[in-house]
């Protein structure tokens, strides 16, 4: 059994219950065997087994009150993963698929993630099963601030800094960040994505769907290419979804698709700023469903999920690349293989491990330009990072400078993997080089730090 297989075999049997974190933890291990062969000291140092284990795990009860009077109770959970380069950071997620194995998931890929960055910043993530689809802002508002009684006495501005993820976007920071501020007595940068009046960056909303898009260009950039008259599918509709598609446009290319978890629309003429400015309002104001996009714009079609397919039809269209920036596990074996038969040969991933372990083999076999959610989606917490740095100057940086630093902190991440994967025998393969390149910053720092 190799050293990578005996770790998995344990990991399997300690969190069998959390397949998804198993899942992150397979592909990271299987990179860094290739480490593991140059590098005996981390095995000696048991740096693998202690880097899968989270230094602090948080678990609390949430109750609040709907509107109608009825007590309501939530879980919620901080995992602080790695503080090795930094004060943990990552995002809150709130939707009612949250579980523990989910948000270990999150965390641990958030520390290769913000190593990747090149700021000094840990991995952590949180949240809650509650779901804010559907409440009204009141309600939001009394979960966020019962959610954030608890969570305040754990994180701070050297500790700890959330930012939002899935169903936690402006409104639910400003209210977490209100009742934090209630509580602590003090005004400090504790969360990012906050509002531009009260501490908040410029190019944070667009900053993970712009950074996969940049990824993109400079995965195409390696073969003399440009977005340039590009098909692009893209999922969701959400914060990165739709930065996604304004970057996209931006650099010259058609998106045609987007989703949300009831259904998609394929939009064969494109979605262009006129359509997208109505998916924004239609998402961020109106918080309806992507299904009225179809009803306002005739050459759309929408096509509602079907539980009983086993492939999901939006990764079925003739296109050249694919975006996708829904959720964990969204392209599986057998999307992969349809985006391959219809051409695709980029794949920037704007959300979290949206492609099985069986879908990234494929990609990798095929030798098509893919970026790994670590690597590509990172645009988002390397902004927040830029937010907090400016929080500490007590100064904030105008759009073009926020924009040009995101640029070259995707620049940088891409070289980084490329390198890294060339360096390690295993030439356009970006998972090896974004796993390899990420870890060996944590790893050293965590050798220098001793048995902590
Ligand atoms: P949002 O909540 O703004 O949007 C999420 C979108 O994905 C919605 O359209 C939602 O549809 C859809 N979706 C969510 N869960 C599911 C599901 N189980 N099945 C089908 N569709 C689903 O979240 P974000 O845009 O912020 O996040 C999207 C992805 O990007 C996540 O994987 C997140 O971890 C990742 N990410 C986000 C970052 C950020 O800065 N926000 C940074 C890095 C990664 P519906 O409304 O119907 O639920």
């Amino acid at each position: 059994m190799s050293f990578a297989q005996e770790i998995l075999a344990k990991v399997k049997q300690k969190d069998a219950g959390q397949p998804e974190f198993i899942q992150a933890v397979t592909e990271v291990v299987e990179s860094l065997e290739l480490v593991l062969q140059k590098r005996p000291e981390y095995i000696k140092h048991k740096i693998i087994e202690r880097i899968i284990e989270p230094e602090r795990v948080i678990l609390f009860r949430v109750p609040w009150m709907d509107d109608q009077g009825n007590v309501q109770v939530n879980r919620g959970f901080r995992i602080e993963m790695n503080s090795a380069i930094g004060p943990y950071k990552g995002g809150l997620r709130f939707h009612p698929s949250v579980n523990l194995g989910i948000l270990k998931f999150l965390a641990f890929e958030q520390v290769f993630k913000n190593s990747l960055t090149t700021l000094p910043m840990g991995g952590g993530k949180g949240g809650s099963d509650f779901d804010p689809k559907g409440k009204s802002d009141n309600e939001v508002m009394r979960f966020c601030q019962s959610f954030m009684s608890e969570l305040f006495r754990h994180i701070g501005a050297n500790t700890d800094v959330p930012a939002g993820d899935i169903g936690v976007g402006g409104r639910e920071i400003g209210f977490l960040f209100g009742q934090y501020k209630k509580l602590r007595n003090e005004f400090v940068g504790v969360l990012t994505g906050k509002g531009l009046n009260w501490g908040g960056s410029l190019i944070r909303p667009e900053a993970t769907g712009y950074g996969a898009v940049y990824f993109a260009a400079e995965m195409l950039a390696t073969r003399n290419e440009t977005l340039e008259g590009k098909t692009c599918l893209v999922s969701g509709s959400g914060n990165v979804a739709q930065y996604a598609i304004e970057k996209i446009l931006d650099l010259g290319g058609k998106p045609v698709t987007c989703s949300d978890s009831a259904g998609y629309i394929y939009d064969e003429a494109g979605i262009d700023r006129e359509k997208l400015a109505y998916l924004m309002d239609l998402k961020n104001v109106k918080r309806g469903r992507i299904k009225e996009y179809a009803d306002k714009f005739k050459s759309a079609v929408y096509t509602a999920v079907d539980p009983k397919l086993d492939y999901n039809p939006l990764w079925n269209h003739k296109a050249n690349c694919a975006f996708p920036s829904a959720t964990q596990n969204e392209i599986n074996g057998k999307d992969a293989a349809n985006l391959l038969k219809n051409k695709v040969y980029v794949v920037s991933e704007g959300a979290n491990m949206p492609t099985s372990i069986e879908g990234v083999n494929q990609f990798i076999d095929a030798k098509i330009l893919y970026g790994p959610g670590k690597a590509a989606n990172a645009g988002g917490v390397a902004t927040s990072g830029l937010e907090m740095s400016q929080n500490s100057l007590r100064y904030g940086w105008s759009r073009e400078e926020v924009d040009a630093k995101l640029l070259g902190i995707m620049k940088s991440i891409h070289k980084a993997a490329f390198e890294t994967a060339k360096a390690f025998g295993t030439p356009g393969n970006l998972v090896n080089g974004a796993n390899i390149a990420g870890f060996l910053k944590v790893a050293d720092s965590m050798m220098d730090q001793g048995l902590v």
